[in-house]
């Protein structure tokens, strides 16, 4: 099996002085990218910095013979995000990679939620999303190469108590995973997310006893290879973790159709219309149009 190698590359990976990010690091790291190691090491609810969990990270890297710097700046701006990508741009001249996973936590239930916490969930996990890639972009464009990696999570695509902020933070990033994968394509930029699940100061305290089975270094090979040259894959959602790797869908029911709809008519065919059975995966705008056009055609003489 040949080893898929990244010499040459550039990596950008965010809030890698720990958990995920520090594992993806060290493994783009150990195939040959030149990385940014990016963190200001704050405390999990954001508050603080300091440069030792990067600088950490880059003397791992440098100790196993790969190519690090470390990066302190903030991914919440516009500004400090534009920085990032200037340390991989002034340090080594392009960037190939883009890994956007730093993250902050600051869970309330909506009755306690402040407009600061949810301000500042958004701003980290959304905006830094954001804000990199928009950074990253006119240097991908330029190369008419590049792979951007998210992190989106199980609270944005499902819904998790507490989590109102973090939620809509990572359901956004999905969002923003689908539409850049649209833009990039004709540039040769490919976006995908991971969804992870693994032990990390994030989770310790919610695992029990699966916590030592979900170690982070189970979700880097994915995002090595969402990463790959190799890979041609855009505009997807994995979910990682454990060693167990699968495809996000959206699937939509066969559904009700009458042109003389009727409240009544959902209630006595509400069942059949939720029923998942015949649900088809969809993975486009058009796609979804293109049922209705096709029932309106079929379905209507005066359509
Ligand atoms: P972690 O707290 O160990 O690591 C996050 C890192 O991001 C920290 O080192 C932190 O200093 C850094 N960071 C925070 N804000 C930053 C900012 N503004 N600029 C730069 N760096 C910043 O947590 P983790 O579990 O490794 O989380 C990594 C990502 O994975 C996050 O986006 C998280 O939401 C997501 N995620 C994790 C899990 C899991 O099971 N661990 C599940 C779903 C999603």
């Amino acid at each position: 099996m040949s080893e898929i190698r990244l010499d040459g590359q550039v990596a950008v990976v965010t809030g890698a002085g720990r958990g995920l990010g520090r594992e993806h690091a060290l493994l783009l790291g150990a195939r040959g990218a030149a990385v940014v190691v990016n963190d200001l090491g704050g405390a999990l609810d954001g508050a603080g910095g300091e440069a030792s969990p990067a600088e950490q990270v880059v003397a791992q890297i440098r100790a196993a013979g790969g190519t690090a710097t470390v990066d302190t700046n903030d991914v919440s701006t516009p500004e400090s995000a534009s920085r990032i990508v200037a340390t991989a741009t002034e340090t080594y001249g392009r960037l190939d990679i883009l890994v956007n996973n730093a993250g902050i936590l600051r869970d309330r239930s909506m009755a306690k939620l402040t407009p600061e916490e949810i301000g500042s969930v958004l701003d980290v996990h959304l905006g830094g999303t954001i804000w990199t890639s928009r950074a990253a972009w006119p240097v991908m464009t330029g190369q008419g190469y590049g792979r951007i990696i998210n992190t989106t999570s199980a609270a944005g695509l499902f819904g998790n108590f507490g989590q109102t902020g973090y939620a809509a933070a990572k359901a956004g990033i999905w969002g923003v995973t689908k539409t850049l994968a649209i833009e990039g394509a004709r540039n040769g930029i490919q976006v995908n997310a991971i969804e992870p699940g693994a032990r990390t100061r994030m989770t310790e305290n919610l695992l029990g006893d699966l916590a030592d089975r979900l170690d982070p270094s189970l979700v880097a090979p994915v995002v090595l290879w969402l990463a790959a040259r190799e890979c041609a894959t855009t505009g997807e959602v994995y979910n990682v973790g454990g060693g167990r790797v699968a495809r996000v869908v959206i699937a939509q029911t066969p559904g009700f159709f009458s042109r003389e709809i009727t409240a009544e008519a959902l209630r006595d065919g509400w069942d059949a219309l939720n029923d998942p059975g015949r649900a088809e995966v969809m993975t486009t705008f058009q796609q979804e149009m293109g049922v209705l056009v096709g029932l309106l055609a079929d379905g209507d003489p005066s359509a």
